[in-house]
């Protein structure tokens, strides 16, 4: 799961479906991981890969709750992929399982641009917030495909958000 700049998303449409084509593009890419995401890991893995690596990465970067799996297996690829396909998929971090997809505040696109209707807009079962859904425009896998579940989307990035906060 990537880091993303902005340039690089698009708006998602009621229309944009979702397949994944097991291209490995986006096992390419640094993931931003939380500790709870760590644990999870763990938990899958039983010791058969080396997350205390990632836990330590992760209390190198001063004052986050986060780091990034690295790509320090010698390969350009995260440690977790087998061939093209995750071997810890249950168990992956949130923004792999949210991946290509990312919900931008439509607070912050109205101001710039007014609504946009074609858009899919999600509002926050928590707390009645909206957002476009966004994606990843270097996924092949967005487009004519099985519907998204948008609100499950979101509600991992909630979750997220929620893990980068939390104190422990
Ligand atoms: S870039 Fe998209 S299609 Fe390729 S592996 Fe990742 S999620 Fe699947
Ligand atoms: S954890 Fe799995 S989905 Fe995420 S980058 Fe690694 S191999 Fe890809």
């Amino acid at each position: 799961m990537p880091v993303t700049s902005a340039s690089e998303l698009s708006l998602a449409s009621e229309r944009s479906g979702f397949e994944c084509r097991r291209c490995g593009r986006c096992c390419q890419y640094e993931v931003l991981f939380t500790h709870d995401d760590i644990k999870r890991m763990e938990s899958h893995t039983s010791g058969a890969h080396p997350t205390g690596f990632l836990m330590t990465k992760s209390m190198t970067l001063e004052g986050s709750r986060s780091s990034l799996i690295t790509k320090e297996n010698g390969k350009s690829e995260c440690l977790f992929l087998e061939g093209r396909s995750c071997s810890i998929h249950d168990s992956k971090p949130l923004l792999c399982k949210m991946y290509p997809f990312f919900p931008v505040p439509s607070g912050v696109i109205e101001r710039a641009v007014g609504p946009i209707p074609d858009a899919v807009k999600v509002r926050s079962e928590r707390n009645g917030a909206g957002y476009y859904m966004s994606y990843h425009a270097n996924c092949p896998g967005v487009g004519n495909a099985p519907r998204v579940d948008w609100q499950l989307i979101l509600r991992m990035w909630e979750q997220y958000e929620q893990e980068m906060v939390a104190k422990g």
